[in-house]
């Protein structure tokens, strides 16, 4: 379980989190939405350990996160997606996969020159496993094709399955559904099933509210750096509060 207390967070003189609190449960998906400019991006920035927090504490199963350290979060088990796809656009479908894999053979030189045989069943291990989630992307067709020759929905859908090449337990998603075509974003809702019912936790920021209803569980509302709400959808879609400062209806 995810659990954020309290966390700040200013840069120069502008609040930009003030006491954020927010708990992301394994086998659940939470919807994180707000106007532009409230904070969803840098909370998700100080749960995968880019930022460090003026104040609050984020923990992983009651363990603190040590944070402001990228690599040793996501060793924690905690992986994220950017809102512009990151991927070797020069580098096959498939080849983003196996770079996306937790151990890299080529990285543990003794087992490069001492135990070949090992590197090879890893590489083999890890080939397997892309060629699993390409085919649960719907995406195997696609594996020798470079990945800048994707389309932007299948740009995001791949580099949901490059983090998953690390096995996170918790997955934060950042605006995966912008500019994709509804065929892809329904792919998508049906990925993010799956990983939920494997027991993931997913943070999901999403401004597609049709999106937000069909796939989360709790939804917390930012505006201007604070959880002006929190509930299931439906309850959200309700809180009048909501309406009036994200909706603006
Ligand atoms: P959202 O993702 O909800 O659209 P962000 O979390 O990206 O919002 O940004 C929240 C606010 O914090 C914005 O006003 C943004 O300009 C500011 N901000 C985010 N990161 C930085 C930074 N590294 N330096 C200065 N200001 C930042
Ligand atoms: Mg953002």
């Amino acid at each position: 379980m995810l659990t954020v207390s309290d966390v700040s967070i200013a840069f120069g003189g502008f609040q930009a989190l003030r006491g954020v609190s927010m708990v992301a449960r394994p086998g659940s998906i939470v919807g994180l939405v707000g106007p532009n400019g409230s904070g969803k991006s840098t909370l998700l920035n100080i749960v995968s350990g880019i930022y460090r927090p003026d104040a609050g504490k984020v923990r992983l199963n009651d363990k603190p996160l040590p944070l402001g350290r990228i690599e040793a979060v996501a060793a924690r088990g905690i992986g994220r997606t950017f809102q512009v796809p990151r991927l070797a656009q020069r580098l096959t479908v498939l080849q983003n996969m196996l770079v996306g894999a937790r151990d890299q053979p080529g990285e543990r030189l003794f087992d490069l020159f001492l135990r070949p045989g090992r590197v090879a069943a890893m590489e083999a291990d890890a080939l397997a496993r892309s060629v699993a989630i390409l085919k649960r992307l719907g995406l195997v067709e696609k594996a020798n094709d470079y990945a800048g020759n994707l389309s932007g929905g299948q740009q995001k859908l791949l580099t949901m399955g490059v983090l998953l090449m690390s096995d996170p337990q918790v997955l934060l998603l950042d605006e995966p559904a912008a500019g994709v075509n509804p065929v892809l974003i329904e792919q998508q809702v049906e990925f993010l099933r799956s990983l939920r019912d494997e027991g993931r936790a997913i943070v999901l920021i999403e401004h597609n509210m049709e999106m937000i209803s069909n796939v989360c569980d709790v939804v917390y509302v930012l505006d201007a750096g604070a959880v002006i709400a929190e509930g299931t959808p439906a309850e959200i879609r309700d809180n009048a509060e909501v309406i009036q400062s994200y909706l603006g209806q």
